[in-house]
């Protein structure tokens, strides 16, 4: 069989090279002019540092299966996410921990003492949170929700924090102890030579053909036994309903001769600065030597038709019209919509490759019985 893959992101490479290994053809195409979707990484002609160009994509994950299937690929290298955060005048640890609420308080609180203050500063009368900000009320309370929480959200999505669902927020945890792992997951590491050497890679099959700068025409889509569809679900129908809600992000770059930062990425919880946060790049790749740097001011605003989509929005309005689309495009035979902006989620890179995974075990075990999926 001849299927399409729209996007040569972590999605349609995954599903490509199960097809490819399957005994199918997989024809892959990308309207950019490079492979890897968001996760895009490339050397910087002028710092040779490795550079996130959507920026910061760090791997995480429990699910093993998907952990050894990168690793299959290219060598991770151990890489921990320690986020710092830039509030009212200090710098403080992230995500918040022991150390940031005895920084925050000026206190040298026991990790039991700091669980009793904190449950004193939050508001228990909120029973079930449902908005970001009575998540933020309920959990750290008015003072941490301000200095971490509140400008950074309201720049980041662009509206109040009593407009965003909880579920946002909720990617975060809160800890009583020093651990300032950003993510809790089992697994977390960087690709040693950047993700798109290792898109490149799984791609890297004789069943497979990838054409850039390459886009998708709907009426095609006849001549391919089945499409795999991760590009936008709303531009898959032309808009015809409307234009789902995403954030766009600017990224102004700076170099550096040394280290201006000290880490990664640091975030910026006041109002007043533009940017929600500053990552430097060199950091994420801890095994190597840089003398330059190469920094991005990260600025989040309103996507428009021209810009790249990156955070869905998900808001009510969002949802309504979700569903509106999701009803069409399970009405499209002989197309799966994959992927962030195929499904409009906001989806980490080790769902993605899950999803990516499932969704091809399935089409095949249908294919392979005789059903059309
Ligand atoms: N967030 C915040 N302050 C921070 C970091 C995160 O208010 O310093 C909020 C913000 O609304 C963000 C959400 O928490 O969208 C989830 O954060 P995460 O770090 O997972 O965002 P990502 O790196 O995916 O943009």
């Amino acid at each position: 069989m001849h299927i399409l893959l729209v996007g040569a992101g972590l999605s349609g490479a995954v599903i490509a090279r199960k097809l490819a290994e399957a005994g199918h053809r997989a024809t892959v195409i990308d309207g950019r002019d490079h492979i890897a979707g968001n996760c895009h990484t490339e050397r910087d002609p002028e710092t040779g540092v490795m550079v996130h160009r959507y920026g910061p994509h760090i791997f995480h994950t429990d699910d093993e299966e998907v952990w050894d299937y990168v690793q299959g690929f290219m060598r991770f290298m151990p890489y921990k996410n320690r986020v710092k955060t830039t509030s009212q005048g200090a710098v403080y640890s992230l995500p918040v921990n022991l150390h940031t609420i005895n920084q925050f308080y000026g206190r040298t609180m026991r990790p039991d003492e700091a669980r009793a203050f904190i449950e004193e500063q939050a508001d228990t009368s909120i029973e079930e949170p449902q908005t970001f900000e009575e998540q933020a009320l309920r959990f750290v309370g008015p003072d941490l929700y301000e200095a971490f929480f509140k400008g950074y959200t309201e720049k980041q999505w662009g509206c109040s924090p009593t407009e965003l669902p909880a579920s946002i927020l909720k990617r975060l945890p809160l800890r009583f102890n020093y651990d300032d792992n950003y993510f809790s997951h089992r697994f977390q590491g960087m690709p040693e030579h950047g993700y798109t050497e290792m898109v490149s890679r799984i791609l890297d099959h004789p069943g497979i053909e990838v054409h850039l700068q390459t886009w998708f025409d709907p009426a095609a889509a006849g001549e391919y036994d089945h499409v795999f569809y991760s590009g936008a679900l709303d531009g898959y129908f032309g808009y015809a309903l409307g234009r789902l809600g995403y954030r766009t992000l600017d990224f102004k770059r700076f170099t550096y001769d040394g280290d201006y930062q000290g880490c990664a990425v640091m975030n910026y919880g006041d109002r007043q600065v533009p940017y929600t946060r500053i990552t430097e790049h060199k950091h994420f790749s801890p095994w190597e030597t840089h003398e330059k740097s190469t920094c991005y001011e990260e600025y989040s605003r309103a996507c428009t038709p021209e810009d790249e989509p990156f955070y869905p929005i998900r808001l009510v309005d969002e949802k309504a019209l979700l569903a509106d689309y999701i009803a069409r495009a399970e009405e499209t035979e002989g197309v799966t919509f994959v992927g962030r902006l195929g499904t409009y989620r906001y989806l980490d890179m080790d769902r993605t490759i899950r999803e990516a995974l499932d969704t091809v075990a399935a089409y095949l075990s249908d294919t392979a019985q005789g059903r059309a999926p």
